[in-house]
């Protein structure tokens, strides 16, 4: 295990056993912990995957030492796997939808990777398609963290045993943000698989369509709210809907509100995806304590993504028309 108290031979070993602390405001009966993914090296949750899929991609042979990566990425995965493919001896290029934020463009640049701008109106699904396409031209491979099983394994290797043993076993619910789903999915399967009647709360913002998997209809739009949500479900192929109790909708205004409450009241300089997912899961834990909702602990964990400061120059502090999102 990686301890932060002797020196360690690359960055990439700084990378998880993030600190995990409690939501303040949180009910005392059933208190809300986040797990802190701004502490990582790139500044995100997506370190985790950067590392663990191209480690996995290279001993499997799926990925040549000295080749090339070309991924689709909103931005957090494109520094984190341009943080591992530097130290890993490999080429990146990345795909970014052009509304994507500047301070991140310019950090995977300056971590030696290529970066790529497709049209906003495209939106992911665009940027999917573009790196296809590159990727042939170029002879390389596409790591896809929209499909890749690897995506989600990372957290269920990393992110969820370091949850696990950091509450000693006793995980009530799990609440977060889903883009790729990634990180739900393999905290999900990690803690069902450990006691299954663990309540899981996927998050999505409002004009997102996550829903639209469990049957109902809701509206697609615009959303401010950076990293999660979706505008057509099959794009997550790892999204499995049998592994979630719920999809929970929290509009921007919600999650700009929170964000600032957390920071004003509890010192975290974190997004608007942290904003999301602090509403849901404090919401959760309330629900748990009037009991109208029953989970095996009184507890519930979240996942503060990545830090503000990726988002000052949009306005993230400012009113809520002045968030560019
Ligand atoms: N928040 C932010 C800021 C992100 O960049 C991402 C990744 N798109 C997420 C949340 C969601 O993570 P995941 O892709 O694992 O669902």
């Amino acid at each position: 295990m990686t301890t932060h108290r002797e020196p360690l031979p690359s960055v990439l070993d700084t990378i998880g056993e993030t600190p995990l602390v409690r939501v303040h405001v949180s009910p005392d009966e059933v208190p809300v912990y986040a797990k802190l993914e701004s502490f990582n090296p790139g500044a995100s949750v997506k370190d985790r995957i950067g590392r663990y899929m191209l480690e996995r991609m290279l001993e499997e042979g799926t990925l040549d030492g000295g080749g090339t990566i070309v991924e689709p990425t909103a931005g957090n995965t494109g520094i984190g796997l341009a943080l591992a493919a530097g130290q890993l001896g490999v080429e990146a290029v990345f795909v970014v939808p052009e509304r994507f934020s500047v301070e991140k463009q310019r950090l995977m640049r300056a971590l030696g990777a290529e970066v790529v701008n497709t049209p906003t109106a495209d939106g992911i699904a665009g940027a999917i398609d573009r790196a296809e396409e590159l990727a042939e031209e170029r002879g390389g491979v596409v790591p896809q963290q929209f499909s890749n099983p690897l995506n989600a394994e990372a957290h269920y290797e990393t992110t969820a045993p370091e949850i696990d043993e950091a509450l000693d076993g006793e995980v009530g619910a799990v609440v977060a943000g889903c883009g790729t789903a990634g990180t739900l999915m393999g905290m999900a399967r990690y803690f069902r698989e450990r006691e299954p009647s663990t309540f899981v709360s996927a998050v999505e913002p409002e004009g997102s369509v996550y829903r639209r998997t469990v049957g109902e209809d809701p509206p697609h739009g615009e959303y401010k709210t950076e990293g999660i949500g979706t505008s057509d479900a099959a794009t997550n192929e790892l999204f499995d809907v049998d592994l979630v109790s719920e999809i929970a909708t929290v509009t921007d205004e919600r999650a700009q509100e929170e964000l600032k409450r957390l920071a004003r009241e509890e010192g975290h300089l974190v997004a608007s995806s942290s904003g999301a997912a602090s509403v849901a899961a404090l919401n959760v834990a309330r629900r748990i304590r009037d009991g109208e909702l029953d989970a095996p602990y009184d507890s519930v964990v979240t996942v503060f993504p990545d830090s503000s400061e990726r988002y000052l120059s949009k306005g993230i502090y400012g009113s809520f028309e002045e968030w560019q999102g």
